[in-house]
């Protein structure tokens, strides 16, 4: 097939040309916008890290605008912004108008640790962000600071507060189950959320980079079964298209995710891809390939070709993680794949 045929098949059947090699369609970008964050998440980047991507390798706006624009025409419907941290990335709002009015984009969400929140929330709501995910392990300010490097809780509390009045559709709050997580620790934060209406994830930790690995892996089952048998929770389903599996109340006001990449695998639904700061794509989290983007979008490539590229690439989506088989391949750090 030309390119020219399959370009012109893109607007009539876009969604099939965003399918890997093992039927699987992928519908979902996550945009990782640095590899820079202003916490140190003990499973994520180690403390005395600093092999940054250079600036000059950053993906600029048009850049990334061009990249979401090719992705879309073939069939994209979602797009998160990742990193990092995302809110550390220069006129981050600005981006974000760019993107959430690109046809055929119906969702754009965030990732963040809500240290910056407090002050961006109200750009990002008015720029098109519908959803935000909200990284928080725990609400005890001496745990919070021995996870994370950094005695800035109340910060966060207060980014959170702030979303409130800004009309997001949607707000999770992504909690990793580590070692040492407490049961109460696990009840104060369910509490928290349902208060405010937030859905809360918890998330088993995966071994990615050195971090990743030394912070040890707890099984979310029991977990899982404490909390439906403590709250009277039901299997339900919650909007967003992720991996998580959901436990909800009876009347379906409160809901409650798990995500086990290893406990339980969700490999065979996996509906997305990442893209990092410098243009790589990964084409999974829990395997080292990528494809690079960067290369071709400088050499100046032309909008059929680059098509081209992202539906070959796509096509080499591995079938699933290697989390357990080979840990040590992963050296990828989270922060720099896009969480
Ligand atoms: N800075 C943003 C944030 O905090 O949400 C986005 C990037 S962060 C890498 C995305 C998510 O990845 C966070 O929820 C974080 O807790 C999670 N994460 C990082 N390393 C992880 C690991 N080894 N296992 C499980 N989750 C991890």
């Amino acid at each position: 097939m030309k390119l020219t045929d399959w370009n012109d098949q893109s607007l009539t059947q876009p969604s099939a040309l965003l399918q890997d090699g093992h039927g699987r369609r992928v519908e979902y970008l996550r945009l990782s916008v640095t590899d820079r964050c202003d916490l140190r998440c003990r499973y994520c980047l180690p403390r005395d890290y600093c092999k940054f991507e250079q600036p000059s390798h950053w993906l600029n706006f048009a850049e990334i605008e061009r990249l979401v624009f090719a992705f879309a025409r073939l069939g994209l419907k979602r797009v998160r912004l990742t990193g990092g941290e995302p809110l550390l990335r220069k006129n981050l709002a600005e981006l974000a108008t760019r993107l959430a009015v690109v046809p055929g984009i119906e969702d754009l969400s965030l990732s963040t640790n809500g240290t910056q929140l407090k002050a961006q929330a109200r750009r990002l709501r008015e720029a098109g962000v519908g959803r935000l995910n909200v990284s928080l392990d725990t609400l005890d300010r001496t745990r919070f600071a021995a996870i994370t490097g950094r005695d800035v809780l109340p910060e966060v509390l207060a980014g959170l507060e702030a979303t409130c009045a800004e009309g997001f559709r949607l707000i999770k709050i992504n909690m990793v189950a580590l070692a040492d997580t407490t049961d109460d620790e696990v009840d104060a934060m369910t509490a928290y959320c349902l208060e405010r209406g937030f859905v809360l994830r918890l998330i088993e930790t995966m071994p990615i980079g050195e971090a990743g690995r030394k912070a040890g892996f707890v099984s979310l089952q029991p977990l899982q079964e404490r909390l439906r048998a403590r709250y009277n929770l039901v299997d339900g389903m919650v909007p967003g298209g992720g991996p998580a599996r959901y436990l909800v109340s009876a009347d379906g006001s409160f809901q409650i995710g798990f995500i086990t990449p290893l406990s339980q695998h969700f490999c065979e639904s996996c509906n997305r891809v990442r893209l990092t700061v410098d243009g790589q794509l990964c084409l999974c989290l829990g395997q080292h390939n990528s494809v690079d983007l960067r290369t071709p979008l400088r050499a100046g490539v032309s909008d059929a070709a680059l098509e081209q590229v992202l539906v070959e690439a796509l096509r080499g989506k591995p079938k699933r993680h290697e989390f357990e088989d080979q840990p040590q391949r992963l050296r990828r750090l989270m922060s720099a794949t896009g969480g």
